[in-house]
């Protein structure tokens, strides 16, 4: 897939959004080293620190089924009113580190713009044991 067709993905993927509290609908598209796609979507809850970012669901999601190297992972939100799109969390950004993500491809909230990013750019000396 190339990045507008993850891009595309990504939005998809918000549809399965439960957000009922921010109304903030996000999605995410994880790309394994072996090339397998993983899906996920924010997931809230009453209790916010409870809730769950569409990177981390998707992350989790390929994890479970025993990924351990993701190159690749796009981002879009379907509610976000700006050109800007929405970045990864901190967390998110960290949690990508830990399995080796290269590349970020975040998604204009109207979905006009599909930006590529590094991690490292994102996330400059990361926290690695
Ligand atoms: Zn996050």
């Amino acid at each position: 897939m190339n990045n507008d067709q993850l891009a595309v993905a990504a939005r998809e993927a918000a549809e399965g959004s439960y957000s009922p509290y921010s109304h903030f609908r996000v999605g995410a598209v994880v790309v394994s080293a072996d090339g397998e796609i993983f899906t996920g979507a924010n997931i809230e809850n009453a209790s916010y620190p409870v809730s769950s970012c569409a990177e981390s669901t998707a992350i989790n999601t390929a994890v479970s089924r025993g990924v351990r190297k993701i190159v690749c992972i796009a981002v879009a939100c379907i509610d976000a009113d700006n050109v800007e799109g929405a970045y990864p969390c901190g967390r998110c950004r960290q949690e990508m580190a830990e399995f080796g993500v290269e590349k970020v491809i975040v998604t204009a909230g109207d979905g006009s713009v599909v930006r590529e990013h590094t991690l490292e750019e994102l996330l400059p000396h990361q926290f690695n044991l």
